[in-house]
């Protein structure tokens, strides 16, 4: 995430996402009145007190982009022109899907579900194109359903490493909701944190003899965790 991620973030905390608007809006409607509404009633998901987890997943439409000719080069022999082409998806893109090691086209779904219920039922899911970073894609969907279902309340949020970015844990602590996420080993977890100890690959603090360390309590004072060797 870059840098502007902090002026992304005070600029859509005051974007108000309408639903009549939204181009999803009738199937918005349809999978809450039918699907989120019953796992509320039903006492599955808990609105007062959400832990919500978030992160995108890859969703391959096709093999290839969906694009034709619409003019009549081909005709005259013309076989390499850049006229325009018509694009039938154009809501989706190439992207890479780090679980299979590979790039796809189609979209990137991040959903956002409930961490605390049965089977992590779905709370609010969007689609954007494969291009899109999780930690966008987070942006979209988070500030959409804040809008969308305005009267749920968000305790916890749990983010995986693509997350791991400050303006993200401010905006949480601005907003009291308490975030769990995976650092980032690539924004130099690996250097040293103090003179006595490091953070590991697991985000586990290791000590200068190379063990482990062990959670023991936490400093009201400042909220910084104590850790000891065992
Ligand atoms: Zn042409």
């Amino acid at each position: 995430m870059k840098d502007n991620s902090r002026t992304t973030i005070k600029r859509i905390t005051r974007s108000i996402f309408l639903s009549d608007e939204q181009p999803y809006s009738s199937l918005f409607n349809l999978y809450k009145n039918e699907f989120l509404n019953l796992s509320i009633q039903k006492g599955l998901i808990n609105t007062e007190n959400l832990a919500l987890a978030g992160d995108g997943t890859p969703v391959a439409t096709s093999a290839r982009e969906r694009k034709h000719r619409v003019c009549d080069c081909i005709s005259k022999g013309i076989t390499d022109c850049t006229c325009d082409r018509f694009f039938s998806q154009p809501d989706c893109d190439i992207g890479w899907d780090s679980s299979r090691d590979c790039f796809y086209h189609g979209y990137d779904l991040y959903m956002f579900v409930a961490s605390d219920s049965d089977s992590d039922l779905p709370v609010f899911p969007l689609f954007g194109p494969a291009s899109r970073h999780d930690s966008h894609g987070f942006l979209h969907a988070f500030f959409r359903m804040k809008s969308l279902l305005h009267d749920f309340k968000i305790d916890k949020i749990i983010l995986d490493s693509a997350h791991d970015a400050m303006p993200f844990y401010e905006y949480f602590k601005q907003e009291g909701i308490t975030p769990f996420i995976d650092l980032n080993e690539k924004r130099g977890i690996k250097v040293k944190y103090k003179d006595d100890f490091i953070i590991g690959k697991d985000g586990i603090p290791v000590c200068k003899a190379g063990r482990k360390m062990n959670r023991d309590g936490v400093e009201k004072r400042n909220t910084v965790s104590n850790s000891i060797v065992l």
